[in-house]
C-alpha cells in the first residue's frame, strides 16, 4: 500500500510529499485519492526531512482525539505511532482485562462505543474500537514510526524516528506517562530460581509457574491480576490500601447509575485541577495510582488473596515486609506502575520527576509544545477513554487559533 503526507506546511501551504514515502511499506492508514504514481525504488530521491503543521506522538485514545479535533478544524498533521497496529496497547495487557468503564463511557468524540452501553468491554474490543475510530475519520497515522527524538531546530520542532526526520511548527505528545515498567531497586538482588514480570507482561494463570505467587502493589492491576491467579496459585497481594468505590460496578444499581455518579461525576466533573477536592486528590494520588474500581477488598479476601504491607526488600531468599514479615515465592509480579518515559524528549520541558511543565495540557516552559492523556492533566478522567475528548478538544483549539495568529 502506497501513501501520501497531506499536512500543511507551517504557512498553510501543503507539505512537501517525500518520494521515498510512496515506494516504502506503507504504514499510513490513509491512502491519498491524489496519491501521485510511485516513482521505481532505484530513483527514489535521498531522505529529506518531511514537514507538516502538527506532528501529534502516539496513536492511543489520546492521540486519536487530538488527531480527531485538528482534523475538524482543518489543521494538517501526522499522527507518528510506533506500534505495528493501532490499538496494541489495549492487545497486549491481560486476556480477562474487561473495562472498568461501561461501553457507554467508552467512546471518544463523534463515535459512540458500539453494542449495549452497560456492558464491559473486553480489551480486544477497546483495541478494535480505537482501530476503527481511525478507520472511520480516515485519520492520518503512521503506523511503526516511534518518536525516538523530539528536539528544536531552527525554530521549529524536530521528531527523529527509524524512517527519518519530520519538522512542525507544533507538536502534542499524547504518549501517556507510562510508558516505562517500573520495578524497585532491590528486584536486581532477588534470587534467580524467582520468576520476575512487571505486571504489563502478566497475560494469564497458564504463563506462571507452579507455586505461590507475590504480586507486590495494591493498586487496580495487583488486584485484578491476584484475581485473576487466585483460582489456580496461592496469591500474596502486597501494598498499602488505596482506596476503593464502595459499590459494586457491575451489579444492576451500579451499572445503570452509581458509575455514572463516579466516572461522569466524581472523576471528570468534581476531581479537576480547579476544585480545592480535584487538587486535594491529585496531591494524594501523585505516585500512587487509583483507588480500586471493580475489585473491593473484601472480594480479594474472600476469594482467598492473602494481604501484606508494602515490601521493603528481598533477604535470604525471602521478600521482606516493612513490618518483618517473609514471603517465599516462586513468582513475583511487580505491579509497582510506571516511569513517565519522556527521556527521548530532548527540550527543557520536564520537572525533576521527569514530568512535563504544563497546564491543562500545554507546555509552560515552550510555546507550540502539547501534551494529551496525562495523568490528571485535567482531571482524573484525562486518562480516561470518555474523559480524554475534553482535553483533548482544548489543545486543538490552542494549536488552531496559534496557527491563524
Ligand atoms: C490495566 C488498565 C486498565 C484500564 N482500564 C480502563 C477503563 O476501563 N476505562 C478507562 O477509561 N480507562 C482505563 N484505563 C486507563 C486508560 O484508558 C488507558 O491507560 C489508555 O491506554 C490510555 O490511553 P493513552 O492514549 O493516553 O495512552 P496509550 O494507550 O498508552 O497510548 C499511547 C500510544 O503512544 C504510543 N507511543 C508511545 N511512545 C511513543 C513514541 N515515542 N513514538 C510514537 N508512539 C509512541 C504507544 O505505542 C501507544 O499506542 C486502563 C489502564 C490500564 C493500565
Amino acid at each position: 500500500m502506497a501513501h501520501s503526507h497531506t499536512g500543511t506546511g507551517p504557512n498553510g501551504t501543503r507539505a512537501d510529499r517525500h518520494p521515498a514515502d510512496l515506494v516504502e511499506a506503507g504504514n499510513l492508514l490513509r491512502t491519498q485519492p491524489d496519491l501521485a504514481p510511485a516513482p521505481s525504488a532505484t530513483a527514489r530521491a535521498p531522505v529529506e526531512t518531511e514537514r507538516y503543521a502538527v506532528i501529534v506522538i502516539g496513536a492511543g485514545q489520546a492521540g486519536l482525539s487530538v488527531s480527531y479535533h485538528l482534523a475538524r478544524k482543518g489543521v494538517g498533521h501526522i499522527v507518528l505511532e510506533s506500534a505495528a497496529r493501532i490499538g496494541d496497547v489495549w492487545r497486549n495487557r491481560w486476556d480477562s482485562l474487561r473495562l472498568f468503564t461501561p461501553a457507554k463511557f467508552d467512546g471518544l468524540d463523534g463515535y459512540r462505543f458500539p453494542g449495549d452501553a452497560d456492558t464491559f468491554p473486553t480489551k480486544d474490543q477497546m483495541a478494535d474500537y480505537l482501530e476503527a475510530y481511525a478507520r472511520k475519520f480516515d485519520l492520518p497515522v503512521r503506523l511503526n514510526a516511534r518518536a525516538e527524538r523530539l528536539y528544536r531546530v531552527d525554530g521549529r520542532f524536530r521528531v527523529e524516528t527509524e524512517g527519518g526526520t519530520i519538522d512542525a511548527d507544533q507538536v502534542v505528545v499524547a504518549a501517556a506517562s507510562y510508558q516505562k515498567p517500573r520495578v524497585p531497586a532491590f528486584a536486581g538482588t532477588v534470587d534467580e530460581d524467582i520468576k520476575q514480570m512487571h505486571s504489563h507482561e502478566y497475560r494469564n494463570p497458564g504463563q506462571i509457574p507452579d507455586g505461590p505467587v507475590l504480586l507486590v502493589g495494591g493498586g487496580n492491576s495487583g488486584a485484578e491480576i491476584a484475581m485473576d491467579l487466585v483460582g489456580t496459585h496461592t496469591v500474596t497481594l502486597s501494598g498499602r490500601e488505596v482506596g476503593h468505590i464502595p459499590f459494586d460496578i457491575s451489579g444492576f444499581l451500579g451499572r445503570k447509575i452509581l458509575v455514572r455518579l463516579v466516572v461522569r461525576g466524581l472523576f471528570h466533573r468534581i476531581l479537576t485541577v480547579k476544585t480545592p477536592m480535584g487538587r486535594k486528590f491529585r496531591k494524594k494520588m501523585h505516585g500512587h495510582g487509583m483507588p480500586l474500581i471493580r475489585t473491593r477488598p473484601g472480594q480479594l479476601e474472600a476469594a482467598g488473596v492473602r494481604r501484606v504491607g508494602r515490601i521493603a526488600g528481598f533477604k535470604d531468599g525471602k521478600f521482606v515486609t516493612a513490618e518483618g514479615t517473609e514471603i517465599s515465592c516462586a513468582t513475583v509480579i511487580w505491579c509497582t506502575g510506571y516511569h513517565p518515559g519522556f527521556d527521548w524528549i530532548d527540550l527543557p520541558v520536564l520537572d525533576e520527576s521527569g514530568l512535563p511543565r504544563q497546564q491543562y495540557g500545554k507546555s509552560t516552559a515552550m510555546d507550540g509544545l502539547y501534551f494529551a492523556g496525562l495523568h490528571f492533566q485535567y482531571a482524573v478522567s484525562s486518562t480516561m477513554v470518555g474523559g480524554v475528548g475534553r482535553d483533548a478538544r482544548r489543545v486543538a483549539d490552542w494549536i488552531s487559533a496559534d496557527r491563524q495568529r
